[in-house]
């Protein structure tokens, strides 16, 4: 984690695009991010999923900008940290993603649930500690607002 924060700063104002093109860069892996009404469709606030040519992270668009960082970050955390490497893209996985992301070579897909309590809190750690930089560098009160976002 410190590693990644050391390699790849935390710039304000916070730009979440801007930040994961970076650890992309740093990791040598594209990602993308997708905006979905994850309501609408089924879908945890945020999700994951792998295919050849990327790693693409879905985030509720219909939240505000704090909560969507904070999605995010958590499942960024994911990725760099190779969590949920064991899950396999199963049949409810194709019926949710498959109308948002068409005939792609999937690989592995993650929902934000309770499934490995260990990586969800670590996930967790991370956004928390990135917000905490934004929100002590902009002197704002992103990081109280966390508490809401991580709640459950
Ligand atoms: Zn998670």
């Amino acid at each position: 984690m410190e590693a990644l924060l050391a390699a790849v700063p935390v710039r304000v104002p916070f730009d979440p695009a801007e930040f994961c093109q970076r650890v992309a860069a740093w990791r040598g892996r594209p990602i993308r991010l997708k905006a979905v009404d994850t309501v609408a469709v089924g879908l945890p606030s945020g999700t994951f999923y792998e295919q050849d040519a990327a790693d693409t992270i879905l985030y509720d668009e219909t939240t505000t900008f704090h909560h969507q960082c904070a999605i995010i970050l958590h499942e960024l955390w994911h990725l760099v940290a190779g969590h949920y490497s064991e899950r396999t893209v199963g049949e409810d996985a194709a019926e949710f993603l498959l109308p948002l992301i068409g005939r792609g070579q999937l690989r592995r897909w993650a929902a934000r649930d309770s499934y490995a309590a260990t990586e969800e809190r670590e996930a967790e750690r991370f956004a928390r500690r990135v917000l905490e930089i934004i929100g002590r560098r902009q002197g704002s009160a992103l990081a109280d607002r966390l508490g809401e976002t991580f709640g459950e």
